[in-house]
């Protein structure tokens, strides 16, 4: 007996196969019994006759619950394309591995909360499969995008002794009698890396300890962080552009079943491609103060019903470029056209779900880099003597970003929440399970 998993039911129609599986849920009448298979491949049906099979058998596959683990034997059928699948499987044996008894997750509605603190359960539901699917794919394009595009995987540390994007929300931990941080990004180690490889990327776990409760924060979440040599702030949006919309066209070539599951609008996602339309933040401000923001001025960044005010003018994802110096990051590279600016994008995602990505030209100068390290308060002799080291070997211009991978998959499946786009969130008032 060959036992194959549920995704393989395509290559075996008519063969008699063996599966291990989980029981999802259950349908019976007196005569048939209707058995919802998962097995972390996919979701099948299991027909089992009563007619056909031996007594004991009905009587076992009746009573079945929820959550017991099982071998089952028999036909691989066409289900006249009743599924995605499009195949089912006729019972002639069934045999229990494991019992489950009293599962909390039924098919009623649960609230948040209650599936929350079962998420190690409710991750076996067939919303989180197919939400895990789509992270998963995008995790996959993601190392073959740029495999193809010649960058380098490097793992930058998480444990680090500095904190470029400020120290408010940082983790802070004892390393042996000195303070060290949970990395918020793994950058200026990549702009190390670039300038020993050239084009790298990383991927990786950061940590911000995120005080509000937001739909789009959470405080562990993982960053896909591109940096390279040689290439300037257009160059840089050009590569964010490919990149996302090969993510997105990924999702949709190989996740179709999983995202119209999902209820995700597939002709809104298939609108995603390169170019990206380019707004200056100053006109960006102007056009938020056109449609009725008072709350925003000019020097603030954008809190969330502004960028979703400014996604919804845009049938793409929209660069914001050129923002003012003084709301971003010290190693920004000053816009030599304008030194009040820097050379820096966010990508606002559309429908709402904000910012994907924050990118910049590094400041490449290491008299102005020195300035602005001293300027913002930080450490140039300690924590960021090595990072100035690098402009003075050879400096390059050089660019890069970070895109945060919990947000793309929530923005690609169209769910609502970003705790829903990680296997094990990490919230201000969660840590279990
Ligand atoms: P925001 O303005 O939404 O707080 P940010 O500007 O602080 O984001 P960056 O430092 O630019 O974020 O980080 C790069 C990317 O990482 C963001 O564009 C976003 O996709 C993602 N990201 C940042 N903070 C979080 C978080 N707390 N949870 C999940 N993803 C995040
Ligand atoms: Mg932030
Ligand atoms: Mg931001
Ligand atoms: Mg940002």
């Amino acid at each position: 007996m060959t036992t194959i998993s549920i995704n393989q039911f395509k290559d075996y129609e008519g063969q008699s196969v063996r599966v291990g599986a989980w029981i999802a849920n259950k349908r019976s009448s007196g005569k048939i019994a209707f058995l919802q298979l998962r097995d972390g491949s996919g979701f099948a049906q299991a027909v089992v006759v009563k007619a056909d099979v031996a007594e004991e058998l009905f009587t076992l596959a009746k009573g079945i619950t929820q959550e017991t683990s099982v071998w089952v034997t028999g036909n691989v059928k066409s289900d006249g394309g009743r599924t995605p699948l499009g195949f089912e499987l006729e019972v002639t044996d069934l045999e229990v591995i494991a019992e489950s008894v009293d599962y909390p997750i039924t098919p009623k509605e649960h609230g948040t909360e209650f599936l929350m603190d079962n998420r190690h359960l409710w991750l076996r539901s067939r919303r989180q499969h197919a939400i895990m699917k789509v992270r998963n794919e995008i995790i996959r394009a993601t190392y073959e995008f740029f495999n193809k595009e010649g960058f380098v995987k490097i793992d930058p540390p998480i444990l680090t002794s500095s904190a470029p994007e400020g120290t408010t929300e940082l983790f802070e931990t004892d390393y042996f009698g000195q303070s060290a941080y949970l990395s918020q990004t793994g950058q200026l180690y990549m702009e190390a890396a670039a300038m020993a490889l050239g084009k790298v990327f990383s991927f990786g776990p950061t940590f911000r300890a995120e005080k509000s409760k937001t739909r789009r924060h959470l405080i562990e979440f993982w960053m896909i962080e591109p940096e390279m040599a040689f290439v300037d702030h257009d160059t840089n949006l050009e590569i964010q552009e490919q990149y996302v919309s090969y993510i997105a066209q990924s999702a949709l070539a190989n996740c179709k079943n999983e995202l119209e599951l999902l209820g995700r609008d597939l002709e809104k996602l298939a609108q995603v491609q390169a170019p990206f339309p380019r707004v200056r933040y100053e006109d960006a401000i102007k056009f938020l103060k056109a449609e009725g923001f008072d709350d925003i001025e000019y020097g603030d960044d954008f809190g969330a019903p502004h960028e979703t005010a400014i996604a919804n003018a845009h049938d793409q994802p929209v660069f914001i470029t050129h923002w003012p110096k003084e709301i971003k990051p010290f190693y920004m590279k000053v816009d030599p056209e304008n030194p009040e600016l820097v050379l820096c994008a966010d990508l606002i995602a559309p429908e709402g779900y904000g910012e994907i990505i924050g990118g910049s030209q590094r400041e490449d100068d290491y008299d102005r880099l020195k300035e602005e390290i001293i300027k913002e308060g930080l450490d140039e002799t300690d924590a960021y003597d090595w990072y100035l080291e690098l402009r003075q070997y050879g400096s390059v211009p050089h660019s890069g970003f970070g895109l945060g991978l919990e947000r793309t998959v929530a923005w690609i499946s169209g769910i609502e929440h970003i705790r829903e786009a990680i296997p094990f969130p990490r919230l201000l008032n969660r840590i279990h399970p």
